[in-house]
């Protein structure tokens, strides 16, 4: 069975943005059962009028399976068919190598996609006659994900390898997150954008994200798994601090490892402490890893719309550049509050949904919010606030983040729209 119905937004402003959100989930709401329709924009493929037709046209498909399966009909046989109304027989071709972009979970998580979901994606990328590879990029902390080889063995850990999830895992920045290409941009905030080489190189890209909460983005989706997940540990520390990296003196040992590794000669030892000079600091973060003791610290980025806007000129320089050749899928399944970086992953705040595809990142967002949105809170769980179907989740966990603030300005930098068209398939 299919439905379709769109959904037309223009944003104006905080107030009208609030205004939307909330009408917008009710639709979504709506589309699940959960509530009642709202007649007036809801458009049905086969009963709209004029005016609503003209926006179902300009607006983006976003397909959608909920969870509900059967043995004839299961989510193996549900994602294949989501992949195939999402257009990826256009986007991947023969003999392609296939970047399917993840997060494979720092050890300690347990809300990563599990590898049987990924498998089905790696099946559909494999019988289109190309080869994929299972990617994510080094982190900019210190942690079990921070170079390729513990990276590797923590994907291994979680079940990402040829037997679990189908297709080997290729960390997209190299052994040591070094290994960078540069994209030419021009943007508020950049005019060049650090890459993880691997996914640059990829001939066409899976952008598979776990949709959840993040306390610097209100959600993390398919633009922060683009943006935030593919830039080289360079990029990733230009989108999150402000100026250089910083020592604590109080752990520094003195052992001049940060120093001989600075390709930028920007660190000092004297009196067996190290200094990080900020002019001369290009921010490729090579020092924060070097450091066993942890001494070197970053500056974290703690103005949220700032953090976002760098983090979509990042989505949006890899979306141009990929046009084309890359499909989005967000699985809205074990919806924590928090990102998958974190060694642990609370009670979900909203039950399960099931997995939305789009060749827009930013409609796919969009409706994925909207999903989420709908849902009524999960008792017990971290959301305490905006509990009700329709309400705001995500500002229910995080007040002080105008998540809506990332999605206009991908749409403003041309990564997709806001607007979308809801496909049940
Ligand atoms: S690597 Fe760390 S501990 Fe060693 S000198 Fe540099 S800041 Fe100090
Ligand atoms: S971030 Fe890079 S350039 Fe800056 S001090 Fe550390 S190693 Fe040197």
């Amino acid at each position: 069975m299919l439905y379709e119905f769109a959904v037309n937004y223009n944003h104006k402003s905080a107030a009208a943005d609030t205004a939307y959100r909330h009408q917008r989930s009710r639709f979504a709401a709506s589309a699940l059962g959960l509530t009642p329709a709202v007649p007036s924009t809801i458009v049905k493929a086969d009963s709209h009028t004029k005016g609503d037709a003209a926006k179902a046209m300009t607006a983006s498909p976003v397909y959608f399976t909920d969870l509900r399966t059967t043995i004839e009909n299961n989510l193996a046989a549900k994602t294949a068919r989501l992949l195939k109304r999402a257009g990826l027989a256009g986007l991947v071709k023969r003999a392609d190598l296939t970047a399917i972009k993840l997060h494979f979970g720092e050890a300690g998580n347990t809300a990563f996609i599990r590898p049987v979901l990924i498998r089905y994606i790696v099946e559909a990328v494999v019988q289109l006659g190309a080869k994929p590879f299972l990617t994510d990029a080094s982190t900019l902390y210190r942690g079990q994900r921070s170079d390729a080889v513990a990276h590797v063995v923590q994907a291994h850990r979680h079940g990402f390898d040829c037997f679990g999830a189908g297709a080997p895992v290729i960390i997209a920045d190299g052994l040591k997150g070094n290994d960078t290409r540069i994209i030419p941009f021009r943007g508020r905030h950049f005019r060049r954008l650090f890459f993880a080489s691997a996914v640059i190189s990829a001939d066409s890209i899976v952008n598979v994200s776990h949709f959840k909460g993040h306390e610097l983005t209100g959600f993390g989706g398919a633009l922060k798994n683009l943006g935030m997940g593919c830039a080289a540990r360079q990029g990733k520390m230009k989108q999150h601090a402000t100026i250089s990296p910083h020592v604590d003196t109080g752990l520094c040992i003195g052992c001049g490892r940060c120093r001989a590794i600075c390709p930028a000669g920007a660190i000092r030892l004297a009196r067996k402490k190290a200094s990080i000079q900020p002019d001369a600091c290009i921010g490729c973060a090579e020092c924060i890893t070097a450091c066993a003791p942890g001494a070197i610290a970053i500056n974290w980025n703690d103005d949220t719309r700032l953090f976002q806007e760098k983090m979509i000129e990042y989505a949006a320089g890899l979306q141009r550049a990929k046009q084309g050749r890359i499909l989005h899928v967000n699985f809205l399944i074990q919806i924590s509050p928090a990102c998958d970086c974190y060694g642990h992953a609370d009670r979900p705040i909203v039950p399960d949904i099931g997995i939305a595809a789009s060749a827009d990142p930013v409609a796919l967002d969009q409706a994925s919010a909207d999903l989420v949105n709908a849902q009524p809170g999960c008792p017990g769980s971290a959301l305490t606030r905006n509990t009700a179907p329709g309400e705001d989740k995500f500002a229910g966990l995080y007040p002080d983040v105008a998540w809506g603030h990332q999605l206009d300005y991908a749409r403003k930098l041309g990564a997709g729209q806001r607007s979308y068209t809801l496909v049940r398939v």
